[in-house]
């Protein structure tokens, strides 16, 4: 990928680029997994600070390491020949993911939004990857380290990269667009998450649209058709594409005829052709119009998108159905935000379950409104046909007033709400889980499924 002396010029380490080196073939920020030709870039952590275990890498036959702790690598030095300083390794990171950009042949594509990321980043991954040579993200890997690995994982060679672009703070997207240089940037949706750190709705869009500041001259946005996006990209000038789910047409190539939302999966017909997505939900739907825009504009044609769309999948406790007997368990316990939430009680109301049951947790981030945001998901899942509802974690209350006290109960301790849902399980009813990842809700499958 780089020779030692091109590193040590990426990461500004002015003492080591004279020296020729060994050949640096891959990255690593886990010393335990280290391989030789690697380089490690020791990163630190909230818990452990990886300049500790430079050494470790290096012993392992590590081509390199980079790190950001001048008295370590002073040390080390006195040992080894392949340190670079660096100010900062995460920065350092980014620098050199930049710089591989540069190197590989492939389209890049990002994908931000406030939901829908990793979903819409799969569905490009599968469609892609069953006609081109493709790599892309895994994981939740979409932040100032995950989007530089995944950089670095690519080949030279794939044809496409689909990444994952995240931020919880002002700015973040810029600095992962300017990373990444996408051909093609897609933003799924924006709603309330993280309004804590960014304060509005608006600034959310502002912030999700900086994905243009590093998009190619020639390149393409696919962006939702939400006023506050729009009103957020007005002055730029980049090519937009926008989509839209709505029976008539929204212009461009999103010729929507008709579409079908079932109970776990959904049909759309666009410009003649029939989609069947193998997902439930309104959400999956936009996300899949999305990734069909990115395709197309990789060169795909709706037929070959809709042979691809038969093995999309859900991801991990994203609206993910498990069936057993006669119950239905939604576990969308991976996040929970208010819109995400409005679109999973959409799920559960497509059940075809006469009962239906959400045990709901607390969604962070919420910042002073989250009192007010809680009451309305109650709502939300009132209105969705939910008959009984569990709440669980300090907004528990919130969530009750707004369901209605009769059919609502509040829990602050985990192993009370896990007895109680026990105990109203008849085992023929659908059931929705989700909360904040902190919440943990996936806590409650095993015993739920144990007991249906
Ligand atoms: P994160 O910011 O945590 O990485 P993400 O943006 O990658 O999240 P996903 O992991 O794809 O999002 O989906 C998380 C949840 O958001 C899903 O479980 C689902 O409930 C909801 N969701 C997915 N897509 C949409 C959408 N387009 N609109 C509304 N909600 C959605
Ligand atoms: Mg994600």
């Amino acid at each position: 990928m780089f020779s030692f002396s091109e590193l040590a010029d990426i990461v500004g380490d002015e003492s080591s680029s004279e020296v020729d080196k060994a050949e640096i073939h891959g990255f690593c920020i886990d010393s335990r997994k280290i391989t030789s030709g690697d380089c490690f870039i020791a990163i630190k952590g909230e818990q452990f600070d990886a300049n500790r275990f430079a050494e470790e890498a290096l012993s392992k036959g590590a081509a390199g390491a980079v790190l950001d702790n001048p008295e370590i690598a002073r040390i080390l030095r006195e040992k080894y020949d392949n340190i670079l300083l660096a100010q900062n390794s995460v920065e350092a990171l980014g620098q050199i993911a930049s710089a591989w950009r540069k190197k590989i042949n492939a389209k890049v594509i990002a994908v931000t939004g406030s939901a829908g990321k990793t979903t819409t980043r799969e569905m490009l991954k599968t469609i892609l990857s069953k006609y081109r040579r493709t790599s892309g993200a895994g994981k939740s890997f979409n932040n100032q380290i995950g989007l530089p690995i995944s950089i670095l994982n690519a080949r030279k060679d794939d044809e496409f990269l689909v990444l994952e672009a995240g931020t919880n703070a002002a700015g973040e997207i810029e600095k992962l667009s300017k990373i990444a240089r996408p051909d093609i940037a897609v933003i799924t949706c924006v709603l309330h998450a993280h309004i804590e750190g960014f304060g509005s709705l608006e600034n959310v869009a502002q912030e999700k649209a900086s994905i243009i500041k590093g998009l190619k001259p020639q390149g393409t946005l696919i962006c939702k058709n939400q006023k506050e996006l729009k009103d957020a990209l007005t002055a730029s000038s980049v090519n937009i594409q926008y989509f839209l789910l709505k029976s008539r047409p929204a212009g461009g190539e999103n010729d929507i005829e008709s579409f079908e939302i079932n109970n776990d999966s959904s049909k759309i017909t666009i410009c003649g052709t029939e989609f069947q997505i193998p997902l439930p939900g309104r959400g999956n739907l936009e996300n899949f119009l999305a990734a069909r825009l990115a395709a197309i504009r990789c060169g795909l044609s709706d037929e070959q998108i809709k042979e691809a769309s038969r093995g999309l999948k859900t991801e991990g406790g994203r609206l993910e159905i498990i069936r057993c007997g006669q119950a239905a368990v939604i576990n969308d316990c991976y996040n929970s935000n208010p819109g995400s939430l409005a679109n999973a009680a959409e799920v559960l109301a497509s059940q075809n379950q006469e009962v239906k049951i959400a045990a709901a947790g607390d969604m962070k981030e919420l910042g002073e409104s989250s009192e007010e945001f809680h009451i309305q998901a109650g709502r939300k899942l009132r209105e969705a046909g939910a008959d009984k509802l569990f709440a669980f974690g300090v907004f528990a209350g919130s969530i009750v007033e707004g369901f209605g006290a009769e059919a609502g109960m509040a829990f602050n301790d985990y192993e009370a709400l896990e007895s109680s849902l026990l105990e109203e399980l008849k085992g023929n009813e659908a059931l929705l889980i989700k909360g904040s990842r902190s919440m943990r809700l996936e806590r409650l499958i095993e015993p739920l499924i144990s007991r249906i």
